[in-house]
């Protein structure tokens, strides 16, 4: 499988984009005519820096209105091919895109369009170029690679071929299956590009909105599968336009961009495992069965104001590391909840600390199979993370997460035991929990363009599945929010939250801590009222609703009035979908934004109370320190 991008995918200047394409793995790039205009050296100087960084150039590109103009229009058209052609050949490279004219110009007719694909196609073929013909979705004529396969057939010249776009296919709705009817080695190159579900023109959908494979709401899997039944062998090459991308970080778009098309390729193969596909060797994606931990940084002081908050949400310290200032804290049982105080002067957790003050830097996730996990992950691009371990502490596979955080996989074997092995328990402390039994989502929070990094990360790497994006309105702006779920009944709920803003909740966190990730912990309990009692009997004191919100409540819903009430007293928010129950409770804010909460699902209820947000961000920002004001 031959890997490549167009360099309009990425942002920076050409030197900037091919070094950090040819960093990701890539092996080739297509080359944008706008590459020249702002680069200055000549075609043959961008090839030379294009075979210098290992990589070939896979197309050159676009061409456009070139099929079914009238003369002299049409004499014009082969005089500008060409000039391009001489260009070609001065930057090192075969193959040229010509996509489906939009000229008013332009007559129409399919016999039309192949007799001038035949005659460039022995322009082309003279010089041993070739030439491959795109369907643009928003076409004059042609707009359906149905049609231009039956130009490229009619055309029937060797050096004529043509080029698929996942976008241009799907973005019509157009069945890929019929893509299977087109013999492979007519197609001259691949290009993919997946986006969101969204209501537009598809010329503006395609020129600021496609992301990669995987990213977006397209089936591009199902494309993919269909392309690899022809037989079709050559360069897989992404071709994303995303306003996004362009600001964002080369190096990270480039290393998301080869993730993509590596677990896409993967998808595939397991898919049609009768398909020779060349596709690098690594495991599937593992079952995430929940969340075994989650480790905090801290220093003593703070680590004892932590451990204060947890007292009244019910938490007993349970066990101390044998080596290190580590300490355990437990409810529920063994299977239950485990929160990780950590205030070692060295290592990440120090250095995290340092950097973002008190956060949850580390999260580990129960998987099927740990080893697995953290193969799979390396292979997709993922960065290991491993630590000195002193004497008689495991090694607990793990990778870098978001914002330089830590994912730690743990599974039913030999791992299972390291609360044991590297811990010593300690004496009970008699206290009885308040009813919290497991985690049921963990909140991060992220700069909006660093979403569809993530949101990739996971689902290429674990079973899971994304939701679609919803915005949550903050007085501040807004927040867009996205929800990572275990495919298979696995207890793991993320919602990643990408604040555009620091005057948002999200948007103060994110700037006030530095980038640390983890903003909120939501504790599961199988009696929201019992919880918020024993809570209350710990000295737990609950984020202050607003009489409003209930009023609000009871004109949505129309509650019974008894309910009503003793959800005002608990200040316990609701909500109700069709298929059950949510009751939630929140903390107050705990240093730069972060805070806890605890829900209650009753029967399938499957959101996460998004109507309730604003209320909870408006009580949450009556909490919070004003932008700006020093640190008490
Ligand atoms: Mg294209
Ligand atoms: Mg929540």
């Amino acid at each position: 499988m031959k890997t490549s991008i167009a360099t309009v995918s990425i942002s920076g200047d050409l030197r900037e984009k091919l070094a950090a394409i040819a960093a990701a793995g890539f092996d080739g790039v297509e080359i944008f005519e706008n590459d020249f205009l702002a680069f200055d050296g000549t075609p043959a100087d961008v090839g030379r820096m294009v075979r210098d960084h290992g990589l070939e150039i896979t197309l050159f590109q676009p061409f456009r209105d070139f099929e079914g103009l009238p003369e002299p229009q049409r004499g014009r058209a082969f005089d500008r091919a060409e000039r391009k052609f001489d260009l070609m050949q001065e930057l090192g490279t075969d193959l040229m895109l010509v996509c489906s004219s939009v000229s008013p110009n332009a007559l129409g007719g399919i016999d039309r369009a192949a007799a001038d694909f035949r005659e460039l196609g022995e322009r082309a073929g003279r010089r041993g170029l070739r030439v491959g013909y795109e369907a643009l979705a928003w076409g004059r004529y042609v707009n359906d690679h149905r049609d231009a396969w039956e130009v490229v057939r009619r055309a029937d010249h060797p050096a004529i071929g043509i080029i698929l776009d996942s976008f241009h296919t799907l973005s019509r709705g157009i069945d890929p299956k019929t893509i299977c009817a087109i013999p492979g080695d007519k197609i001259m190159i691949v290009q993919l590009a997946d986006a969101p579900r969204l209501e537009m023109d598809l010329l503006s959908w395609s020129r600021h909105y496609r992301n990669m494979p995987g990213q977006g709401d397209l089936p591009v899997t199902d494309f993919m599968r269909a392309v690899a039944s022809t037989g079709y062998d050559g360069p897989l090459s992404l071709e994303i336009f995303n306003d996004q991308f362009r600001g964002g970080s080369p190096r990270t778009i480039a290393v998301d961009g080869h993730r993509s098309l590596v677990s896409l390729m993967d998808g595939v193969h397991r898919l049609e495992p009768s398909i020779a596909i060349d596709v690098p060797e690594m495991p599937d994606r593992v079952g995430v069965r929940g969340i075994e931990f989650a480790e905090f940084a801290a220093d003593e002081r703070e680590a004892a104001e932590l451990g204060d908050l947890l007292k009244t949400m019910g938490f007993s310290p349970y066990a101390h590391h044998r080596s290190k200032d580590v300490t355990v804290w437990r409810q529920g049982g063994d299977g239950g909840i485990n929160i990780v105080v950590n205030t070692e002067r060295e290592g990440l957790a120090h250095s995290s600390y340092i950097v973002h003050g008190t956060n949850a830097y580390a999260i580990g996730l129960k998987v099927d199979d740990a080893a697995a996990t953290s193969a799979r992950a390396r292979a997709l691009g993922a960065e290991p993370f491993e630590q000195e371990r002193g004497p008689g502490e495991m090694k607990i596979p793990a990778i870098r997460g978001v914002s330089g955080g830590v994912i730690y996989f743990t599974d039913g074997g030999d791992l299972s035991h390291v609360w044991e092995v590297e811990f010593e328990t300690l004496p009970a402390s008699g206290e009885k929990g308040a009813g919290l039994t497991g985690i049921d989502h963990i909140a991060q929070t992220m700069n909006y363009e660093e979403m569809l990094t993530w949101v990739l990360f996971y689902t290429a790497i674990l079973k899971t599945r994304k939701s679609p994006m919803v915005d949550v309105v903050d007085p501040g702006g807004l927040v867009r929010s996205q929800v990572i779920e275990a495919e298979d009944g696995g207890r793991l709920r993320l919602t990643l939250n990408g604040a555009e803003n620091r005057k948002t909740l999200a948007g103060h966190f994110l700037a006030e801590s530095f980038g640390s990730s983890v903003q909120h912990i939501a504790f599961a309990t199988d009696d929201i009222f019992a919880t918020a009692q024993a809570l209350k009997a710990k000295g737990f004191r609950p984020l202050a609703i607003s009489p409003n919100y209930y009023d609000d409540l009871d004109a949505r819903l129309a509650l019974d009035g008894d309910l009503l009430k003793r959800l005002e007293a608990h200040d316990i928010l609701y909500d109700r979908d069709a298929n059950g129950e949510y009751f939630q409770l929140y903390s107050q804010n705990y240093g730069e934004g972060f805070f806890f909460e605890i829900v209650e699902r009753r029967g399938g209820y499957a959101g996460y109370g998004a109507a309730n947000a604003q209320f909870r961000i408006a009580a949450q920002h009556r909490g919070m320190r004003p932008a700006g004001m020093p640190k008490l």
